[in-house]
This record gives structure tokens, sequence and C-alpha cells, in this order.
């Protein structure tokens, strides 16, 4: 039996959040007596995708004639994969790709899907995964009774662990057929050299506290200074003071950093739910009410203008 792991990747690299996927079916797979396979697509550098092996995957299969990001192509490229492989249990990260790709498998496979997974399943009584609902406010415990099931994980909630192993590298053609939909042009966002939010250890965040656009420089700052991505709430990204793929919540990106710094965000609902999976969150805001303190592992009530520059100061001499 083998449990597969869908790895994405971006630019030719794989992302962080797949090293963690192949991790989870690697475990997965020795709890079931099993070997952990894992599937990718495009043009792949040659030592990333040995570097799978270093995280349990037994066997990597790679389809270069996919080349765009696809879902549908995707689910049907991984069902391939999966028949092949024999594997009952198909993991990804629940990311942009994760996220519109599992639930086209599952639908195709019949298989029970739980996303947004946060922990390795639990086999004493069936096949139950903990997931998290309500924008992340609770836990829920998903029991899946199909034979084959579909989990995506939340990125950065098991985390990767490396063991003593190399991988076998193949390449995987499969019949995809004709697609609805042709990919006629990517655009890629323009993080000025940046690190991608999706894939930051590190976030500095800031919101409507800092008043308009031109006082970002200390957030910029800041954010090099510990080599983090920059992100906003979201009416910041609304008016046009930052761009929107920096914009983080409930309809913007979902992250789960190690480090959260927000700076001037009062902590809403919505803007929690994309970001309350972060390890540690740390709170800048001269308001001691605002609801975002609730959240927060550390919190500093002060103004950003004073309390920032400050930071960056002692951060200088820190690494001076
Ligand atoms: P504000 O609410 O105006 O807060 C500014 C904060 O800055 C205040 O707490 C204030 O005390 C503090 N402040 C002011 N001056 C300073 C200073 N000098 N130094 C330090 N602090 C200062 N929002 C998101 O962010 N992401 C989403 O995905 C999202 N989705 C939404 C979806 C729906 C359906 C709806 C209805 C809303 C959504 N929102 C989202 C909006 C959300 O409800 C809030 O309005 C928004 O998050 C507030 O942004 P903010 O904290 O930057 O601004």
């Amino acid at each position: 039996m083998a449990v597969l792991a869908f790895v994405d990747t971006q630019e030719g690299k794989i992302t962080k959040s797949s090293y963690e996927v192949v991790s989870y079916a690697a475990k997965v797979a020795e709890k079931e007596g099993g070997e952990a396979v894992a599937i990718t697509y495009g043009d792949v550098d040659n030592g990333d995708l040995e570097a799978l092996g270093k995280y349990g995957a037994k066997k990597v299969l790679i389809n270069k004639s996919v080349t765009n990001m696809l879902p549908t192509k995707l689910a049907k490229l991984t069902a391939a994969a999966a028949e092949q492989e024999g594997a009952d249990i198909i993991v990804f990260a629940q990311d942009f790709t994760g996220k519109s790709v599992a639930p086209i498998l599952s639908a195709k496979l019949k298989a029970g899907l739980v996303s947004g997974a946060v922990d390795y399943p639990d086999t004493t009584d069936g096949f139950v995964v903990k997931k998290n609902v309500f924008s992340g406010k609770a836990f829920a415990m998903y029991k899946v009774n199909t034979e084959k099931k579909v989990i995506s994980i939340l990125p950065n909630s098991v985390g990767k662990e490396e063991v003593d192993g190399t991988a076998q590298v193949e390449e995987f053609s499969a019949d995809l057929g004709d697609s609805r939909i042709t990919v006629t042009n990517v655009e890629k966002a323009n993080t000025d050299g940046g690190i991608p939010l999706t894939e930051a250890d590190l976030v500095v965040s800031a919101g409507r506290g800092l008043k308009g656009p031109e006082n970002w420089g200390m957030i910029e700052e800041l954010a090099n200074k510990l080599g983090a991505a920059t992100a906003c709430s979201r009416p910041v990204a609304d008016v046009g003071w930052r761009p929107h793929h920096e914009h983080v919540g409930q309809t913007g990106i979902a992250i789960r950093p190690n480090l959260y710094i927000a700076v001037g965000i009062s902590g809403a609902i919505q803007h929690l739910a994309g970001v309350n999976g972060s390890k540690v969150i740390v709170v800048i805001n001269t308001d001691p009410e605002a609801p975002f303190f609730k959240a927060a592992d550390y919190g500093i009530v002060g103004d950003a203008f004073e309390v920032v520059p400050k930071l960056n100061k002692a951060i200088e001499a820190f690494q001076a």
C-alpha cells in the first residue's frame, strides 16, 4: 500500500509546504505498513526531486508535460499516479493548488476528503483526522469511511522531519485527455524580489493604523532586517496602499508563519481567520482594547511610529 504525496512547484522549485506533505505521507505510510510516493509535474530542479527522499519519499513520479497549474489536469494526473501505485491515501497541502485539486480528485475517486487537517490520522477506531473549523476557532474530528481518502494539511501544522533515505525519480506519463480550459497567460505577482507570503517563515503585516502608503518604509525595513515577507489588512489593499497579493485573511491569503507581527491592525475576525494559525503573534497597537491583543502571544501598546523605528534600531544594533 502506498500513500501518495502531491508535490507542488513554483518556478521549478518545490514549495516548502510540499516537503511537509511528503513527510506527513511518509509517517502515515509507516503506520499503515506502506511506502510514500510523491507525484509532481513540470520542469523541476533535479536536486529538489532527490531531496524528497530526505523527507521519506521512496519514489518520486514526475510528469514533465504538465507545465501549468490546471486543477482538472493535476487531478487526473494524481488519480493516474494513485491507481498505478495502489495508493488509497492521497495527501496535499491546503494551499492554492491543494484547495482546488484535492476536491476534484476526491470527487473523481469517490474518496472522503478532509481539508485543513492539522494532525496525523488516528486509526484506533476507524480513520479519524483532526481539522480546523470556524476559521481556526475550533477543531473537529472527521471520521473517513471511504476506502480512498484525500487529506489536505494546513501548512506548518505538523512540520517536516528529515530521515535517512533516498528517492528513486521516475518519469510518469498518463493520458490526461483534453481540457475544457486552456491557460493562455500566467502573470507573476510583483513581489519585487521579496519573499512570497505563502513561503515565508516570518511575516510583518500592517493595517490602517499606518495612515497612508507613504509610511510603509519602516515596515519594509523591519521585514528586510528580519528576512520576512510583508502583508497587510484588506482595507489597505482595497484602497491601493499595498498590492492585493499581500492581503491576508478570510478573503485573502491564509498563512501560518512561525512569527506574525501585526502593526496597526485591529484584529477583526475576518483578518484573524487568515493568520491565527501563526506560531507566535506579536501585536503593536495604540488601543489596549484592540481585539488583536486577545490572539497575541506578545503585545505592545504603543504608537507604531515610535515602536517600529525603535525595533529597527534595536535589531540593527543586535545584527551589527
Ligand atoms: P482598522 O479596523 O481601522 O484598525 C486600525 C487599527 O490601528 C486600530 O486597532 C487602531 O487602534 C490602530 N492604530 C491606529 N493608529 C495607530 C498607530 N499610530 N500605531 C499603532 N496602531 C494604531 N479584513 C482583512 O484584513 N482580511 C480579510 O480577508 C477580510 N475579509 C473580510 C470579509 C468580509 C466579508 C468582511 C465584511 C470584512 C472583511 N475584512 C477583512 C475587513 C475586516 O472586517 C476589518 O474591517 C479590517 O480587517 C480592518 O483593517 P485594519 O485593522 O487595518 O483597520
